[in-house]
């Protein structure tokens, strides 16, 4: 019978013939199947992913060497670029539209024979944090269906919660992996701000998007980012330097130098039990003799307006593009009137979040506006490296919460939609400074939903980010097997 638990075990099992790349892919498939009311895929590749794993197969038993990713079964995100299969974003004004080229760092992960399962749901151009702003409908929440799978990429984190693939992919702009990950209960990374390549990826925000992953573990997690780290000259934001070997970090008794933010902590939207499980989890840490420190943000309260100018400003020029002529959904309304065509076109295709975004991002940017809100959010964004960079001259890592609730019900948002927005107090801030940041669920609820802790490192330091992570699950495995 198949079962996985990491990359390494599923490649002995394969090379033992305990089972086959086939066996797995109809695994996930049936997964799949039992869990089609999630709502987790927009598409599943069924055929092509069978076809590659029985060519996988037939190599493997000739005799030729597996690569990295033999037969890792993995599922995108609908804003991840793969040749030949649709891309919509979730969105209407893509409907039917097929990807012309494969994202580099899709390339990469199927160059080491990756197979890929299939596309999943998310809110629409990544823009939300319950993934109900989708064209495909909501996703449920596999431990418990009346609850949102977080956003925007939902999709990609239900697929991994409820066992139907290994790893996803999905896209980070501020907080989309992370978020998601910690209201499912499994780990989301989103690596440095220019540590993938971007190509391929369909544009929200350029300054903030990263494309992250979804799995269960962290050494899954340190072999994919290693293989999706590589340079790519598409992608001129990438990082010159190239990156460590992930997939070689070692578990270390080292002690950390920790720093928790006082404001985050102390903030009145944490709920209580969230808030008692982190302070109890900082105790433990200084007790296992790392050095845990509380410091000062005093800017916190305007991470969030401030992502909120900047992404919007950018989104309204990113999306500029879906206009009926160039990309997207052509309204049937007959007009001889441009302006009017360009209306008819982009009002029919967004739906009401982007609409209100592409709208807040034209106002901020307007030159009335201009200096009171872009400049403003500019000079925020730059006042936060700056203490970022002072932070992590002390320290190796800072410890925050991920989500200041476990996931909420479904339509508890709408009757306040800016409180959404505030719960993105805690993952904006490693976008807005570019910083690599990783969920990981370390907690049950009372309410029986999990959440965890995340972990933010400097710029470039994912290696510190996966070792000192490891630790965390290692700490986490160790509470479980002990007993009470
Ligand atoms: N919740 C955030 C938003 O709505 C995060 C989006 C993202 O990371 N793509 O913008």
């Amino acid at each position: 019978m198949f079962s996985y638990s990491t990359i390494t075990q599923y490649h002995n099992d394969l090379l033992s013939g305990k089972y086959s790349c086939t066996d797995a892919v109809q695994y996930y498939l049936q997964k799949i199947k039992e869990g089609e009311r999630l709502n987790a895929f927009v598409e599943v590749f069924a055929e092509e992913a069978l076809h590659i794993a029985a060519e996988l197969d037939k190599n493997r038993k000739a005799g030729r060497s597996v690569k990295k990713l033999h037969g890792v079964v993995f599922a995108i995100k609908d804003v991840i670029c793969y040749k030949g299969h649709k891309v919509t974003a979730a969105s209407k004004i893509l409907k039917g539209f097929e990807s012309l080229f494969t994202a580099t760092a899709l390339q990469y992960l199927i160059d080491e024979e990756a197979i890929i399962i299939g596309n999943c749901n998310c809110d629409e151009f990544a823009m939300g944090s319950t993934n109900e702003n989708s064209a495909y409908g909501k996703v449920l929440n596999a431990a418990d269906e009346t609850k949102v799978p977080g956003g925007s990429s939902g999709g990609s984190a239900v697929a991994v919660q409820a066992g139907m693939c290994m790893l996803s992919l999905g896209s980070d702009t501020g907080g989309s992996v992370r978020q998601p990950a910690d209201f499912c209960g499994i780990v989301g990374i989103k690596p440095g701000y220019g540590r993938i390549s971007r190509y391929g990826l369909i544009a929200y925000a350029s300054s903030f998007d990263q494309i992250g992953i979804f799995g269960t573990n962290i050494e899954d997690i340190a072999l994919t980012l290693e293989i999706m780290s590589a340079p790519d000259r598409m992608d001129s934001t990438m990082h010159q330097v190239p990156a460590p070997r992930y997939s070689e970090y070692r578990s270390t008794d080292k002690k950390y130098r920790m720093a928790f933010l006082k404001q985050a902590i102390e903030h009145p939207s944490l709920d209580k039990e969230n808030r008692e499980k982190i302070l109890m989890l900082k105790e433990e840490l200084s007790d296992d003799g790392h050095t845990i420190e509380d410091i000062d943000l005093d800017l916190l309260d305007l991470v969030v307006p401030a992502y909120y100018v900047l992404t919007t400003a950018e989104a309204s020029s990113n999306l500029s593009r879906y206009d009926g002529v160039r990309y997207g959904h052509r309204s049937a309304v007959p007009t001889d009137n441009p302006e009017d065509f360009y209306k008819n076109n982009r009002s029919e295709g967004f739906g009401a979040e982007v609409k209100k975004r592409i709208m807040l991002g034209t106002f901020v940017l307007s030159t009335g506006y201009y200096d009171a809100y872009f400049s403003k959010a500019q000079k925020i964004r730059r006042l936060l490296s700056e203490r970022i960079n002072e932070i992590f001259q002390d320290y190796d890592a800072v410890l925050l919460p991920v989500s200041p609730t476990t996931a909420f019900s479904f339509g508890e948002t709408d009757k306040d939609p800016l409180s959404v927005y505030l719960a993105d107090i805690y993952t904006v801030f490693a976008n807005l400074t570019g910083i690599p940041a990783i969920a990981l669920p370390l907690f049950s609820h009372s309410n029986n939903m999990p959440f965890g802790v995340q972990v933010l490192c400097n710029s470039a330091q994912e290696l510190t980010l996966l070792t000192l992570s490891d630790m965390l699950m290692n700490r986490k495995k160790r509470a479980l097997s002990e007993p009470e």
